[in-house]
């Protein structure tokens, strides 16, 4: 279809081709080429992220999250300041440059708690802070970016607003869109992203959400697959397939050769391995939970999320010798964008 291609400018694509590259007939090719440009980009860099996912209360109810508010067999937790912070000096102590701070949307922490631990971490470790703590108040997301936040990762899951509201009840589509471009405006580095095969997307609506997610020029974007939750009403669904979200993520990179793009744990939970082989196909973030053990597993978004039994010490080590045995190089820096 098009001529291999090491460069490092963006390429475009129109909605048919995208939704051509997303039928699997040119996946050498894509897949060549995708590789191909995130290591020319990270130089074989492979960025460690930590992330500590400090409560599992949320007060959304979206169909396809085990969190969901109306799931009522999840042990609820919140972790104390303290305890974050503990977590916080592990990661550090591990030589690994950005905390992804992440929990349901719970407003029980209040914007000021949450503006001094970011202040805390940033007194005590030169760390890069991202915040995942979803649909907050402007005047929330300004404090915590004067407090010291380096960026902000809002997935708007699709672009497709009836799509959207099928599987967000209550969440209002242009509200979170217009957060998003105010958490841009702020200057966080500003990441978004989407479920891929979530119930009732089609091929069409997943090339259009790929065109939108590249006109907003953002630093992170992050795809991964639906996984179905016993405990939500996309129970019945299929999981989604692991060779669409790394064809979803190699797109991605040919059109935004500079963004961090990461390989999720929701393709490790469909597929043993699928998580390293997206690393071969665009991906080049790893993010290990460091959520202390004692709820480790509560955290459970879908079913497999957190689920491993060995400690924190092994799972890194697992991570690095993956990355390792592709030739590629675990990197403890803060990894910001290229773009950035
Ligand atoms: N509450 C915040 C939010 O929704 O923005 C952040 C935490 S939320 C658990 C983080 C991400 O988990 C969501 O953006 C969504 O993409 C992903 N997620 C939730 N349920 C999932 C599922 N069943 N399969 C795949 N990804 C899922
Ligand atoms: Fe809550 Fe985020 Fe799960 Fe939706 S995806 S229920 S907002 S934790």
């Amino acid at each position: 279809m098009m001529p291999a291609s090491k460069s490092q400018s963006p390429m475009h694509f129109c909605e048919q081709q995208i939704i051509e590259l997303l039928n699997g007939n040119q996946d050498e090719w894509l897949f060549a080429n995708a590789q191909a440009v995130t290591q020319q980009v990270f130089d074989n860099q492979v960025f460690i992220r930590g992330i500590v996912e400090f409560s599992n209360h949320c007060r959304h109810n979206c169909h396809y999250c085990g969190l969901r508010s109306s799931n009522r067999q999840v042990e609820r937790y919140r972790l104390s300041v303290d305890e974050i912070l503990d977590a916080v000096d592990d990661i550090a102590q591990f030589g690994i440059g950005t905390v992804v701070l992440q929990s349901g949307d719970d407003w029980q922490y209040r914007a000021e708690t949450i503006a001094e631990l970011i202040r805390t971490i940033k007194e005590r470790h030169n760390l890069a802070i991202t915040l995942s703590l979803g649909d907050r108040k402007h005047q929330e997301l300004k404090l915590w970016r004067e407090a010291g936040a380096d960026r902000y990762l809002l997935k708007m899951e699709t672009f497709n607003e009836q799509l959207f509201n099928q599987c967000r009840p209550n969440a209002n589509f242009d509200e979170r869109l217009a957060r998003l471009s105010y958490i841009q405006s702020l200057g966080y580095q500003t990441g978004s992203g989407v479920i891929t095969d979530l119930p009732g997307m089609t091929d069409k609506i997943l090339a259009t959400d790929i065109l939108r997610l590249s006109g907003l020029e953002l630093d992170m974007l992050a795809c991964g697959p639906f996984v179905a939750h016993a405990q939500t009403p996309f129970a019945q669904s299929p999981n989604g397939e692991v060779l669409k979200s790394h064809r979803v993520s190699a797109i991605l990179r040919l059109m935004n050769p500079g963004a961090n793009i990461p390989a999720t744990s929701s393709l490790e939970v469909i597929e043993l391995g699928a998580r390293e082989l997206g690393l071969m196909r665009g991906c080049n973030v790893v993010m290990p939970s460091f959520t202390p053990s004692q709820v480790y597993a509560s955290y459970n978004i879908y079913p497999g999320k957190n689920s491993a039994t060995s400690d924190i010490q092994q799972r890194v080590a697992a991570i690095f010798q993956q990355i390792q045995h592709h030739g590629l190089q675990p990197n403890g820096s803060r990894g910001d964008s290229r773009r950035y």
